[in-house]
């Protein structure tokens, strides 16, 4: 008998707080799957000295960050987290900031190992909006994550179709994405147009398994007439699975790709980059030059028409190309 997976849902919170939220959760079980070995949270929250550029990040103590050397010089204009409004994320699941020790302590060998790589798996039926976005997804995913990432081609999973539900079983999909993993991948990313559902919830946008670093991400309920806006949220969806796939947990630090998000309008309002916390983090992780990122992402961002975004980029990487 198949041994269950571990998995972090991005379950459909809407199921369970309000059939009408447009929900885009990225994990369920908050506080089963990624149990801090430390945590900060706002109670310990210490008042940061007055110029700290640490001030403004909220949630998370100053001591607790660490020295971040040349990343500092992103501190003082990067967006603060907003405060959470009653459908956001963090009102319903007051989530604890993760450490550089802890995401060292949890992740796995495939994770440290900087010689590998990341894979997308295209599950049919797709959409061409979904079609299209994959190389640009694979572009975007090489820039962040500093390594290489290929597309592989399309699979079919019958296998997986709730037939009564007109849905593919997303726990199936994990299944059978963790027997095809490439060896050489730490991230094995599928992606399918078509709606998920699990057997506990009607559906969910993607889950994942980190002990295993698969995951996989439906388009279909974050689709938007918008084909600028439908992409960034693939991409963020990802880019945000794969993530987890490394061991980072939920950011509180600042705005950030890492964040939860509940709904739609909630993530669409998170900026596409990792904030300064996690990046040392994938720096300590994965060896990523943070400089060459956000550069890379500049160039990025403005073919894709995201203008937030690359003047987000632009700042970071005019800062720490100046720190030099
Ligand atoms: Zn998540
Ligand atoms: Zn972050």
């Amino acid at each position: 008998m198949p041994r269950r997976p571990r998995l972090a849902a991005c379950v459909a919170l809407a199921v369970v707080l309000a059939a009408a939220t447009a929900c885009r959760s990225r994990k369920a079980q908050p506080g089963a799957a990624f149990p801090p070995a430390q945590t900060a949270g706002p109670e310990r929250a210490a008042t940061p000295a007055a110029g700290d550029p640490w001030a403004k990040f909220r949630r998370v103590p100053t001591e607790y960050m660490g020295d971040f050397g040349d990343l500092r010089a992103l501190l003082p204009f990067w967006p603060r987290l907003p405060e959470p409004g009653p459908d956001d994320w963090l009102t319903h699941f007051p989530e604890h900031a993760q450490t550089t020790a802890n995401l060292l302590a949890r992740a796995s060998a495939r994770a440290r190992d900087r010689t590998m790589g990341v894979a997308i798996q295209p599950i049919l039926p797709l959409d061409s909006a979904t079609t299209r976005s994959l190389r640009p997804a694979a572009r975007f995913l090489e820039i962040v994550y500093q390594c290489p990432v290929r597309v592989r081609p399309a699979m079919a999973t019958p296998a997986a179709y709730f037939r009564n539900r007109k849905q593919l079983d997303a726990s199936r999909l994990l299944q059978m994405l963790g027997t095809s993993r490439p060896a050489d991948v730490w991230g094995f990313a599928g992606v399918t147009a078509f709606d998920l559902g699990i057997e506990e919830l009607n559906f969910v946008f993607g889950l994942g398994a980190p002990d295993t670093g698969v995951n996989v991400t439906s388009t279909m309920r974050q689709a938007s007439p918008d084909p600028v806006v439908a992409r960034r949220r693939m991409l963020m969806t990802m880019a945000h699975e794969l993530g987890h796939a490394l061991g980072l947990a939920h950011c509180i630090a600042g705005s950030c790709l890492m964040n939860g998000s509940n709904h739609l309008a909630e993530s669409d309002a998170q900026p596409a980059l990792f904030c300064p916390h996690c990046t040392a983090k994938l720096r300590a992780l994965r060896g990523i030059d943070p400089a060459r990122v956000f550069c890379g992402l500049v160039q990025f961002f403005e073919e894709q028409g995201l203008t937030a975004d690359r003047d987000l980029a632009r700042k970071a990487c005019e800062a720490l190309k100046n720190g030099e």
